[in-house]
C-alpha cells in the first residue's frame, strides 16, 4: 500500500493539521510505503516572503519528526525538490475541466476568507492532484477540507487514462478520520494557518493560555447550564482529554454552575500534558545540528527516483520527448 500526505509551510503546524492527518499519516507509516512531503509550491498561494517559507519548510520537518515522524519508515521531502510536480500539473492541467475547479469550496472558502484570488490558489487541486498521482499512491490521509480535492484527484486520473491509456495513472481512496475531520479554531471557523485562528502545536505556555482563554464563548451566565452542543472547548478539549475527564466536563456543561473560564482552564492543563513528550522530542530535533537537512535530501532522492520513473510513463503516454 502506497500512503502519501502533504503539509502546506504556510505558517506554524497547528492542532488541526495534527489530529486531522498528522497522527493519521503517523500510524500509517507502520502500515505501507508512505510518502509524506512539505508542500511548498502550495504554500506559495499564500508566503510571499522567501525568508519566511524557508523557515517554516524547516519548522513542518522538524515539527512532524518531533510528533512521531520516522524518516527511517517513511520518506519526507520537500515537494520543491521535485520539479516534476510541476510538470505533471501541467499535463494534468490540459485535461482538467474549469467546471471541475469552479466547483472546489476550498478556494471559495479561502477567498471569502481574505485570500487573494490568484491563478495558483485556483489551480491548486491540479497540483495536488499531481502530488498523489506520482507515487502512484493508494491512501491519502486527510481532514475533510481535502476531502473533495481527493475526489478531483480521482476525476483527472480517470479523464488521462481515458484518453491516454487505461491503467496510466492509479485512482487514490482518501482516508478521514472521522473523529477529528475538522478541528475547529479560536473563533469557531475550521482552524487553519492563514486565518489567524489556530492553536500551534508548539505553542510557548503564555501565548497559549492567552489563546485558549480568548476563546469564544456565549455569555451564558455561570450558574445556568450551558449548550454542549456546538461548543468549541468541548470540541477540543475531546482530542487531548480522558474520555472520564471529558465526560465530566459534559455533565458540568449541562448542570451549571462552573464558568467558561474553568473550562478554559481544563482545557489549557489537557492541551499541555498533551503536548508536553513532543516538545521534548523536539528539543532534541533542533539541536541535533544538520539532522533535518540530511533527512530532506535523502527524502528527496527517494521521492525524486519514483517521480522520474512516472514522468517518464505519463511523458511517452502523451507524446512528450522524442
Ligand atoms: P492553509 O490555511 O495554508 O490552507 P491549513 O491549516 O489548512 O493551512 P494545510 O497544510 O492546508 O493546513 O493542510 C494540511 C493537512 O491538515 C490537510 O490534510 C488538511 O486536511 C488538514 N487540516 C488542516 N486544517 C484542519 C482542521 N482544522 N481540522 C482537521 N484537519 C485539518
Ligand atoms: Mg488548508
Amino acid at each position: 500500500m502506497r500512503i502519501l500526505s502533504g503539509i502546506q509551510p504556510s505558517g506554524r503546524l497547528h492542532i488541526g493539521n495534527y489530529f486531522g492527518a498528522m497522527q493519521p499519516a503517523i500510524k500509517l507509516q507502520d502500515e505501507g510505503d508512505a510518502y509524506y512531503f512539505i508542500a511548498d509550491y502550495h504554500s506559495l498561494t499564500s508566503v510571499h516572503d522567501g525568508k519566511a517559507l524557508r523557515s517554516y519548510v524547516r519548522d513542518v520537518a522538524i515539527d512532524f519528526m518531533a510528533c512521531g515522524l520516522d524518516p527511517d519508515k517513511c520518506v519526507l521531502f520537500r515537494q520543491s525538490d521535485v520539479p516534476e510536480h510541476c510538470e505533471l500539473s501541467w499535463i494534468l492541467s490540459t485535461v482538467t475541466p474549469m467546471g471541475l475547479l469552479e466547483r472546489c469550496h476550498s478556494y471559495k472558502d479561502k477567498i471569502a476568507n481574505g485570500i487573494s484570488p490568484s491563478h495558483g490558489l485556483f489551480a491548486y487541486p491540479v497540483l495536488m492532484a499531481a502530488d498523489i498521482l506520482m507515487y502512484d499512491s493508494d491512501v491519502v490521509p486527510v481532514g475533510r477540507d481535502q476531502k473533495q480535492h481527493v475526489e478531483v484527484t480521482r476525476d483527472i486520473a480517470i479523464k488521462m487514462n481515458e484518453t491516454f491509456g487505461a491503467g496510466l495513472l492509479k485512482l487514490p481512496n482518501p482516508r478521514i478520520s472521522e473523529t477529528t475531520a475538522v478541528v475547529p479554531g479560536l473563533d469557531g471557523r475550521k482552524m487553519s494557518k492563514s486565518y489567524d485562528n489556530t492553536i500551534p502545536l508548539f505553542e510557548e505556555p503564555g501565548p497559549l493560555k492567552k489563546k485558549i482563554m480568548g476563546i469564544k464563548t456565549d455569555s451564558t451566565p455561570v450558574e445556568e447550564p450551558k449548550a454542549v452542543e456546538g461548543s468549541n472547548i468541548l470540541a477540543l478539549y475531546k482530542l487531548v482529554a480522558s474520555q472520564a475527564d471529558y465526560d465530566t466536563m459534559v455533565a458540568d456543561h449541562l448542570k451549571g454552575g462552573v464558568g467558561y473560564g474553568d473550562f478554559k482552564k481544563r482545557l489549557l492543563q489537557a492541551m499541555t500534558d498533551y503536548f508536553a513528550p513532543f516538545r521534548a522530542r523536539r528539543e532534541e530535533i533542533v539541536a541535533d545540528k544538520g539532522y533535518v537537512e540530511k533527512v530532506l535530501a535523502e527524502g528527496a532522492e527517494k521521492a525524486r527516483s519514483v517521480a522520474r520513473k512516472t514522468m517518464a510513463r505519463v511523458r511517452d503516454a502523451v507524446g512528450l520527448g522524442a
